[in-house]
């Protein structure tokens, strides 16, 4: 939009498309549209004119919803008032946007509701868990640096000492940064996967697996929970793999030490050195975190139990 200021200027039709209905008439442009009455500034009664856009010779529209601007000093605060109102509401609308592309990352996560309080700061620390606590966070802050190199996560220890509620953690900081993150059990991954399997899905086999492939963040939980057969073991192989290649970050979670999960996801009468190589890569790309004490939320019970 071309302004016009200076009445000089207005003979040198060439470079200006913007003309009010009074340098029309004074000029004699012809409009299609008959031009609007002119109002009176509400500050200091000076006369304002429509304005128009000249195209081909004539003008072929007149900006009808209102006239120019005055330039006396209540006009200039007025408009000035108007321009910071539109910012705040054009910046208040982004945000809303932002918080609905959030939540709707959030739903498609797959992290349950009951979960959607498992921040770093609701998390209970103990002395035990400080240089894990430390390790789960600098993860999550350094998300992008990690993600660029395909690490991860692997978070292995005794129950209850809050691996899931790292992960899901990890996964909430991310997902308010707008950043996608696939969250399953293994078990949920492995019947999800198994449901297309058998034709019970709305996807194909393939459209499911490749979800997993190409989440930017996946996150298995619990892993070595889930019964295993030979068909889970090469489905988690070719998952991991497809994720390391593509050097796309995964986070495990265990409540096994490595030996014992070796053994868990060995199928029965099984050859385990697929399960061997899967676990040793996956303490090879990833930030191993062992996270081995007490179960707190235990230790709370009988607490308060003998409090009691
Ligand atoms: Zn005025």
């Amino acid at each position: 939009v071309i302004e016009v200021e200076a009445a000089g200027r207005t003979s040198n039709r060439a470079d200006k498309i913007i003309y009010t209905t009074k340098e029309a008439e004074l000029l004699g442009i012809k409009s299609i549209y008959p031009p609007p009455e002119p109002e009176k500034c509400k500050f200091c009664g000076k006369t304002l004119y429509y304005e128009g856009v000249y195209l081909c010779g004539m003008i072929v529209t007149w900006r009808t919803n209102i006239p120019e601007r005055c330039n006396c000093e209540k006009a200039k605060l007025y408009w000035k008032r108007q321009e910071q109102m539109e910012i705040q509401k054009k910046n208040a609308e982004k945000a809303k946007e932002d918080k609905n592309k959030i939540d709707l990352l959030i739903q498609k996560s797959g992290i349950p509701k009951r979960y959607l309080g498992k921040t770093f700061e609701a998390y209970e620390q103990i002395p035990e868990s400080k240089r894990a606590y430390a390790q789960a966070k600098y993860y999550a802050d350094n998300f992008k640096k990690f993600a660029e190199n395909g690490n991860g996560l692997y978070l292995e220890g005794t129950y209850g000492t809050g691996k899931t509620h790292f992960a899901i953690a990890i996964a909430l900081q991310l997902l308010n940064q707008g950043i996608s993150v696939t969250f399953r059990t293994a078990v949920e991954m492995f019947e999800d996967i198994k449901a297309a399997y058998d034709g019970q899905s709305d996807y194909s086999e393939v459209d499911k697996l490749s979800v997993y492939k190409k989440t930017p963040l996946l996150i298995i939980d619990d892993l070595g929970k889930e019964q295993c057969t030979e068909w889970s073991v090469s489905i988690l192989n070719s998952i991991l793999n497809e994720r390391y290649v593509s050097m796309l970050p995964t986070i495990i979670t265990t409540n096994y030490n490595e030996s014992d999960l070796i053994n868990k996801l060995t199928p029965r009468n099984g050859d385990s050195s697929n399960i061997r190589a899967i676990i040793s890569r996956s303490h090879e790309c990833n930030t191993v975190i062992t996270m081995a004490w007490e179960d707190y939320r235990g230790k709370k019970m009988e607490r308060l139990k003998v409090e009691i």
